[in-house]
């Protein structure tokens, strides 16, 4: 008997200190995501000057680079026009490409197809190609990516549709979301706090940000596997602002952590979800998972709550939605 136990404890004990071997690979599965980043040549570019533009760019591409993260930016040319920094502006622009990566079109304006016609959107998405299409063609790449301003795919399914047709006509793939965790609403504060030199608010925001984005992860990773019995390769949504100029690095971390590897927007884009129905229509823009859900008839339930103090500080700065 006294055998029997010692030989419990010993094979417990083996078991305790194998444990975490194994559950560690079996709770991290095999993720992928492709990283997006809007409003090129930075989400505030008409508040800070052309200088910070490159130097934050600089920063978020060394990052990137360094951790060989592939990225496409997403652009709206009129930010480039500002009176005596044309150039320096899209300097900033080309140093995407200098370092590996990928631009896409975003309107020229930043125009949401729920609020305008569509000729008039059509429009501003030609507009939005001039620089780009250049720099492009400047290395032997096509303009091959769309990301709609807001998420904002049109009111109603025929505009939906046109907007869509007139895209592939002009030789875009539509670059869908799946992964959202509004940075923008937390930049502004942020920007803020960093002027004024409140490092105690910015930390706060930055653990927010990655606790937030840490939750938005496991919903999103929790419904697509309800509503398409998969996690698809993902798309994530971020914008060029000083947030991720400084934290995007953290950010690389958690995902890394939660399994994730860092694929092409093209690579993504072969995942089969990006090919289900989805005949969703709405005023306010979502992501390609709530659409799926939608379309489905079963509409999320239960979504991350976004922090309520920071939603509060934002809407105080009368900072408008990238
Ligand atoms: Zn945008």
């Amino acid at each position: 008997m006294k055998r029997l136990c010692a030989f419990f404890v010993v094979v417990c004990v083996v078991s305790i200190i194998a444990a975490p071997v194994s559950s560690r690979a079996a709770s991290q599965p095999d993720r992928q995501v492709a990283i997006t980043i809007d409003d090129l040549p930075a989400a505030s570019s008409n508040l800070i000057s052309a200088a910070e533009i490159v130097e934050l760019t600089s920063r978020l591409l060394g990052t990137l680079r360094d951790q060989k993260v592939p990225v496409v930016g997403f652009v709206n040319e009129r930010k480039l026009y500002k009176f005596g920094e044309v150039d320096e502006r899209i300097k900033a622009l080309k140093m995407w490409l200098d370092y590996g990566f990928e631009l896409g079109n975003h309107t020229y304006t930043h125009m949401s197809l729920n609020q305008v016609g569509l000729k008039a959107w059509e429009d501003d998405v030609i507009q939005g190609e001039n620089v780009t299409r250049l720099l492009l063609a400047e290395r032997n790449m096509k303009l091959r990516y769309f990301r709609h301003p807001f998420l904002d795919t049109g009111r109603d399914l025929e505009t939906r549709r046109d907007a869509e047709a007139f895209l592939v006509a002009r030789g875009y793939r539509i670059a869908p979301v799946t992964l959202d965790a509004w940075d923008w609403m937390y930049a502004g504060v942020y920007e803020d706090a960093k002027k004024r030199s409140d490092s105690a608010l910015e930390q706060e925001l930055v653990s927010s940000y990655l606790s937030y984005s840490d939750q938005v992860f496991a919903y999103s990773e929790q419904l697509a596997k309800q509503t398409i019995g998969y996690e698809p390769k993902q798309i994530l949504l971020l914008h060029a602002n000083q947030l991720e100029a400084d934290h995007i690095g953290e950010l690389i971390e958690l995902m890394r952590k939660r399994g994730y590897r860092f694929i092409t927007l093209g690579d993504a884009l072969s995942d089969q979800a990006y090919g289900l129905p989805d005949t969703f229509v709405g005023e306010e823009g979502t992501g390609w998972l709530e659409r799926w859900a939608i379309t489905q008839g079963k509409p999320p339930q239960e979504t991350p709550v976004f922090p309520q103090w920071v939603m509060e500080r934002s809407k105080a700065l009368h900072q408008p939605q990238p």
